[in-house]
């Protein structure tokens, strides 16, 4: 069996990763099933940014009412399944809130394995029904979620979805897997520690992911030019604190098809880029001198 994004030959069945059954793609790793899954995210998120209002909540207001993602995806007010052509069924789940009287929707879109969300496209706060009904699409449904205790007790390959961190630790796998031969050679990265500051306070690149409802994954990535040109990526994820981040893994490489690896889930817009878009809040690190808080990237 190959995994349906990076080809490779996954070797034990019950290692496979998957997040639904109706097309029954498996994968090597949860960074392939982002990567896989890229256009559809990019798509909702320029539906996003096409129908989103400049008279939205603050972002300070939308991520006071983040929780409302996941109420979402709890238990939803409303339920829209659609039909892809790929044979996928996404959902898109609204639930109601209210922010100083004012009615407040979180919607969140995902597919479901087996009666729970198993990977979600997009989730955002809005305060505008406008927005919530340009992604109700497909038909209206009722679904009843199933109980915990009718799963099976054995370790069932879902199971690793939905550890908090295997994600991340597979995101560091797969990118160490991947490693050529060729690579900067890993006596050699002690060098290149004094890259890790630089690359955490001022990325090229950022990327962020979802690993689980609350648990964000980033990749920062700095491409550098000393002796020869190379990058070094820092792979971080929210911590207990959600005011901080901690280090999952940082490396420098010269290979850019393992760069383009790192590339995964949702691209950050950067400061100097002008970039307001965190339906997803950044939160600083605290190692990063950035205040050591909570912060927007704009
Ligand atoms: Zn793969």
């Amino acid at each position: 069996v190959l995994c349906v994004c990076c080809q490779t030959p996954i070797v034990a069945r019950d290692s496979a990763y998957f997040v639904e059954e109706e097309v029954g793609r498996l994968f090597c790793s949860e960074q392939c099933i982002i990567q896989f899954f890229r256009p559809e995210i990019q798509t909702l998120e320029k539906l996003y940014f096409k129908t989103v209002l400049p008279t939205e909540l603050s972002a300070d207001v939308r991520e006071a009412h983040a929780h409302l993602r996941w109420r979402a995806l709890e238990s939803p007010s409303e339920a829209y399944e659609e039909r892809l052509p790929s044979g996928d069924r996404r959902y898109t789940f609204v639930a109601e809130g209210n922010s100083d009287g004012e009615r407040t929707y979180g919607v969140s879109v995902c597919l479901m394995l087996r009666g729970e969300p198993s990977f979600l496209f997009i989730a955002f706060v809005t305060r505008h029904r406008s927005l919530v009904d340009a992604f109700c699409q497909g038909r209206p449904v009722t679904l009843t979620r199933e109980s915990h205790q009718d799963e099976p007790a054995s370790p069932a390959p879902r199971d690793r979805l939905a550890d908090d961190w295997t994600a991340d630790d597979s995101a560091r796998a797969s990118l160490v897997q991947h490693r050529s031969e060729n690579d900067i050679p890993e006596a050699q990265f002690p060098d290149f520690e004094d890259c890790l500051e630089g690359t955490l306070q001022d990325p090229s690149e950022l990327w962020q992911y979802e690993v689980s409802l609350e648990r964000n994954v980033y990749h920062f990535i700095k491409e550098y030019t000393r002796a020869e040109k190379f990058w070094y990526v820092v792979i971080a994820r929210d911590a207990e604190d959600p005011a901080q981040i901690e280090l999952v893994d940082a490396f420098p490489t010269r290979d850019a098809d393992l760069v383009e690896r790192a590339r995964a889930g949702m691209k950050r817009p950067l400061p100097s880029e002008g970039g307001d878009a965190d339906m997803h809040e950044y939160r600083g690190t605290g190692t990063s001198g950035r205040g050591g808080g909570k912060g927007h990237l704009h």
